[in-house]
């Protein structure tokens, strides 16, 4: 399997460092808003990377934090006049939402930076006592010219970046030993959320929650850690001085980045303002669609959202999940008989391709295309014309494959009798207090799009 190392600037073979094992570590959304889109980008793209992962028999460890104490999320929090934690705890839960939606499985472990401070005091801590960090009046910066390899990730050049951080200094950090130095920790301001620590109350920076919730949940040498490309500089690059700094050890051995989810050739993004929410696609297409969408393109190539592609998205699928259809419904129709070995081999080619796609450095616009080439060939099947074992063989091996993409077959619609039996086992069981199969119940006709509304005249249903 080849992975493309933004560290080296190939595509190298993946090793593991312990046989049969990933760890992994994606960074996640800061949770002041609604996600949009391109936040989806990497969200859908690793999710795949582990199903693919796991596919080949690997143990996947796969954590994905949660920023959740961060400027935005204090201004917005002060602008509502509650405490950010409301904030952040309203977004978490609505990021959830969509990560379903677009059926992006829950990591191994999502953590929360405010929920991990005293390792952050602990690693800081460390830094201070072995020369890579200072505090000046409550602030604690990282002395990135004392990391040797500062730079090896985004290929910047320190003298480079020295004269350019000169003109961009701020206010109040006059005070660092040089320019380029950053924050790990700050002092509190009034309002805002603090923690205790030897230097005062204050808060940590953004960078150095990173360094330690991959360190605790992952360890201090992890395979993989991926994230947008907008992330190598600084907040990667900061990551890995923070953490090589303190270990002594390599940090990440293969660094991934997915390219931007753009519109009108730009780059999605809040401040730009130029954003589509997951919600607002949610309205007008199931977010299977968005998740094909994403996956068309590869990861490494810009990705510009349109209508057009949107829609040439939902047709694509539309076309695999009638294949997948009728694979179903013609099932246990063929012949008896063995599957043939040529039958055998044409499907095990199309599993060849789509492995040989995805192990170059996860092509999943090839694996897709080899996923059309069998809805092809399964089209031309007739189940009159071959056993039913071949059949079967086409029809498992497609859903498999097409599960490492997140396509589904398509679910059987409940029919109206069956769902007014549900309801009528749910009034039982309101009667019978058995107030948890009722829940389960409107639950579960929740999720296949059925509303349950309690009205006088009894309960009235429809579809969402
Ligand atoms: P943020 O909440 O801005 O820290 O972003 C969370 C994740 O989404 C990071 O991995 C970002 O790199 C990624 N991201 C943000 N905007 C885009 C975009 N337009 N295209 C692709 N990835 C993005
Ligand atoms: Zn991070």
């Amino acid at each position: 399997m080849k992975i493309y190392n933004t560290l080296s600037r190939t595509k190298e073979e993946f090793i593991p460092i312990e046989p049969g094992k990933v760890r992994m570590y994606v960074c996640g959304p800061t949770v002041y808003n609604l996600i949009h889109i391109g936040n989806a980008r990497p969200m859908i793209f690793f999710d795949t990377v582990r199903r693919y992962f796991e596919y080949k028999g690997y143990e996947v460890n796969y954590v994905s934090n949660f920023t959740d104490v961060d400027d935005k999320i204090i201004k917005r929090a002060l602008e509502e006049g509650v405490d950010s934690s409301v904030i952040s705890e309203r977004y978490i839960l609505e990021c959830k939402k969509d990560m379903e939606g677009m059926d992006v499985r829950p990591a191994t472990t999502h953590p929360k930076a405010t929920e991990e401070i005293g390792g952050m005091i602990d690693m800081i801590r460390t830094l201070i006592e072995k020369g890579f960090a200072y505090e000046v009046n409550g602030t604690v910066y990282f002395r990135v010219r004392r990391f040797k390899g500062y730079g090896k990730l985004s290929g910047k050049n320190l003298d480079e970046l020295e004269s350019g951080n000169r003109t961009l200094l701020v206010t109040g950090e006059e005070e660092k030993e040089d320019p380029m130095d950053f924050v790990l920790w700050k002092p509190k301001k009034e309002g805002e959320p603090f923690w205790e620590s030897p230097w005062g109350q204050g808060r940590p920076g953004w960078h150095i929650e990173c360094s330690v919730m991959s360190k605790k949940y992952l360890g201090e040498e992890i395979d993989i850690h991926g994230g947008g490309e907008d992330l190598i500089f600084p907040h990667h690059e900061n990551e890995i001085a923070q953490s090589e700094a303190c270990s002594g050890r390599l940090f990440s051995h293969y660094w991934m980045h997915n390219a931007f989810l753009n519109i009108n050739n730009v780059k999605m993004s809040k401040s730009l303002g130029n954003f589509l929410l997951v919600r607002d696609i949610s309205k007008q297409y199931d977010l299977s669609v968005l998740r094909f969408f994403m996956l068309s393109a590869h990861y490494r190539s810009p990705l510009n959202f349109s209508p057009e592609l949107m829609e040439a998205a939902k047709n694509g699928l539309d076309r695999i999940h009638t294949a997948m259809q009728r694979l179903k419904d013609e099932s246990g129709k063929g012949c008896t008989g063995e599957e043939s070995p040529e039958e055998k081999e044409a499907v095990q080619a199309f599993v060849a391709r789509f492995e040989a796609a995805m192990d170059d450095d996860f092509n999943t616009a090839d694996a897709i295309s080899v996923i059309f080439e069998m809805v092809k060939y399964a089209n031309t099947l007739k189940p009159e014309e071959v056993s039913e074992a071949a059949w079967e063989d086409v029809r498992n091996t497609l859903l498999k494959l097409a599960d490492i993409l997140g396509i589904k077959e398509p679910e059987a619609e409940l029919l109206d009798a069956d769902i007014e039996a549900l309801i009528a086992e749910r009034q039982a069981a309101r009667k019978a207090k058995n107030y948890a199969r009722a829940d389960e119940i409107r639950k579960m006709l929740a999720e296949q799009g059925i509303l349950l509304e309690d009205t006088r005249d009894g309960v009235k249903w429809k579809r969402a």
